[in-house]
């Protein structure tokens, strides 16, 4: 099974993403965590994208695209893999959908957590005093707030117009989304 699962930063992809990994042996496909890596790795890539990561802006379609592309293999050997943090504007959507076709698989599924920014503000304000992640201040966390609005957004159109889309509400504690996200993935054919 493919699954996107699909938010605003701070909304709980990624733990619920680690989740999911630990409960089903799916493979968690995070760009987000595969760019902090080659930052801390010192590589020319991550040399690149430091400042773009730093100011809260997308990087290039092509390197993320690439990034995924090469762990392509690995997810296909899972049988599918949860794509947290990608795609995150329609041109990444259509390249993934290509990508997938161009193993016979695709998307099965598309889950939304909804989080108002409220809620958003206070996880991502504890989350900069418990992890230190430097875009999680409150200036570059506004610039990621608006970059979702502005380019990740308009995907829930393309993917509720593929029939993919499910909404679940991420307001709750970790547990409860949990049990949300799982019912939701129950009513999936298998
Ligand atoms: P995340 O950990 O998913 O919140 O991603 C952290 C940062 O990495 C984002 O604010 C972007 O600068 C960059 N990033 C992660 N995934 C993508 C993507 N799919 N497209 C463009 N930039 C991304």
């Amino acid at each position: 099974m493919n699954l996107v699962l699909f938010g605003p930063p701070a909304s709980g992809k990624g733990t619920q993403a680690k989740r999911l990994v630990a409960e089903r042996g799916m493979v968690q496909l995070s760009t987000g965590d595969m760019l902090r890596a080659a930052i801390a790795a010192g590589s020319p890539m991550g040399k690149q994208v430091e400042p773009i990561l730093a100011a809260g802006h997308l990087v290039p379609d092509a390197i993320v695209i690439g990034l995924i592309e090469e762990q392509m293999p690995r997810a296909e050997a899972a049988g599918g893999a949860i794509f947290d943090g990608f795609p995150r504007n329609v041109a990444q959507a259509e390249a993934l959908d290509s990508m997938l076709a161009a193993r016979g698989g695709g998307i099965d599924v598309v889950v939304r957590l909804k989080v108002n920014d409220a809620e958003l503000l206070e996880r991502v304000t504890q989350r900069f005093k418990e992890q230190g992640r430097p875009d999680d201040n409150p200036e570059t966390f506004k610039a990621r707030l608006e970059q979702y609005n502005a380019q990740t957004a308009p995907l829930l159109p393309y993917y509720a117009g593929q029939g993919k889309l499910v909404e679940v509400d991420g307001m709750g504690s970790i547990d409860a989304v949990a049990k949300a996200i799982d019912a939701a993935l129950e009513t999936m054919p298998a």
